[in-house]
């Protein structure tokens, strides 16, 4: 057996976390920059929490609340104007994936000035600033990952920024998802779950990670009944924000697979939110599999006997009808076999039919 494990961020999981642990802030700085999208964290309780141990450490903060859905370059390189023009030290991400990956982007620009949209995806290894991250969806995992997701719309995709930026704190508390809708709660308890799979069955997979994965099923026997029967009470929301973060710590060793790339132009062609993307082309994905065995082991994890019963949950819970056609199709799986990185995390060979037939029998 062999593996390298690394998870360098410190996690504050439970119940008023950000308030009990002031202390946690004043090592990174005398001004930060705090990222949130339009709305959600100013009613979601989590920047009053922010603000007030900000307050409570003499750290000054400006507020940059303009991250819009799947982040696009052109928004950070807004965020880093401002950043570099407040002297920020450090950076507070609150959010869904969307808030917390611009966080992460918005640090590595501010530390290298050179950087644009036009050369960041042609860098090596860069630093950046220290990123705080708060998630207020359950979710990406982004919190514990070294991964940020931007939208280039010169290359009309989404795809990871190619830096490794871990956030050095991570805090997670569940009451900032109580409101959270039905929709959303689904859309991003899925993209938790096909973390967990893709997570699972993937090359790079080690029994380190396959410890955060076998867990995250396990709290997901439970998260999938509770979205079935709408039943999204304090645990729920607790437990489904753990397997969240398992699953992120799973796949910031791992990486994801097929679904995640494959979802990419779902989203940006059509508008499908992330965990939808990825969640509809999950059953496809794992029918593809010649070798079950791990695919047996996650679903006795998950309490089911069968495909088929993940399939009726998964039916249940998405429902999506995508006007979409062959060409797209055929264009979208060509440009994903160019994508070596994801192919190498899938641990069976599969070439462009496969696919195309995915895709397929997935959409049409
Ligand atoms: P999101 O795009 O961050 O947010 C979706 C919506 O939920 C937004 O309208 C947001 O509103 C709202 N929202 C967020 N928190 C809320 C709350 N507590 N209550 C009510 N509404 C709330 O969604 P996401 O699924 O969390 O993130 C998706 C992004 O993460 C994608 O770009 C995806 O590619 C990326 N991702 C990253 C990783 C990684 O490891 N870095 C992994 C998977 C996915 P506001 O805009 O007003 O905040
Ligand atoms: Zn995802």
């Amino acid at each position: 057996m062999a593996f390298i494990y690394s998870m360098p961020t410190d996690i504050y999981f439970g119940r008023d976390v950000i308030l009990k642990n002031d202390e946690a802030f004043s090592k990174f700085g005398s001004r930060a920059l705090v990222v949130t999208g339009k709305r959600s964290a100013k009613k979601n309780g989590s920047y009053d929490d922010i603000k007030q141990v900000l307050a409570n450490t003499g750290i000054d903060h400006i507020l940059f609340d303009e991250v819009e859905e799947n982040p696009s370059l052109e928004t950070i390189e807004k965020g880093r104007q401002v950043g570099v023009q407040k002297r920020v030290d450090f950076i507070i991400g609150i959010g869904g994936g969307s808030a917390m990956d611009a966080a992460k982007a918005i640090a590595v620009f501010i530390k290298n000035p050179e950087l644009n949209m036009d050369n960041i995806f042609e860098q090596g290894e860069l630093d950046s600033i220290p990123v705080i991250a708060v998630a207020t969806t359950s979710g990406t995992g982004s919190e514990v990952t070294q991964y940020s997701i931007v939208t280039s719309n010169k290359e009309k995709t989404k795809k990871n920024l190619g830096q490794k930026v871990f956030p050095k704190l991570a805090f997670l508390d569940s009451k900032y998802t109580h409101d959270l809708p039905y929709d959303i709660t689904v859309n991003t308890a899925i993209d938790a779950f096909t973390h967990l799979v893709e997570g699972y069955l993937n090359t790079n997979s080690s029994y380190m990670s396959d410890i955060y994965g076998e867990k995250g099923f396990e709290l997901f026997k439970y998260c999938f009944k509770k979205l079935l029967d709408k039943d999204l009470d304090q645990e729920f929301r607790e437990r489904v924000m753990l397997a969240s973060t398992l699953a992120g710590i799973q796949i910031s060793q791992t990486g994801t697979s097929l679904p995640h790339g494959m979802g990419y132009p779902l989203t940006y062609y059509k508008g499908l939110p992330h965990g939808l993307a990825n969640g509809v082309l999950t059953m496809e994905y794992l029918k593809s599999f010649k070798d079950k065995a791990k695919i047996d082991r996650m679903l006795a994890l998950l309490g089911l006997d069968k495909l088929c019963d993940l399939e009726s949950i998964l039916t249940r819970l998405i429902d999506v009808k995508l006007d979409i056609n062959e060409d797209e199709i055929y264009e979208y799986s060509r440009a994903f076999v160019s994508n070596k990185a994801k192919l190498k995390n899938h641990t069976e060979k599969v070439g462009l039919e496969d696919i195309i037939a995915i895709y397929k029998r997935s959409l049409l």
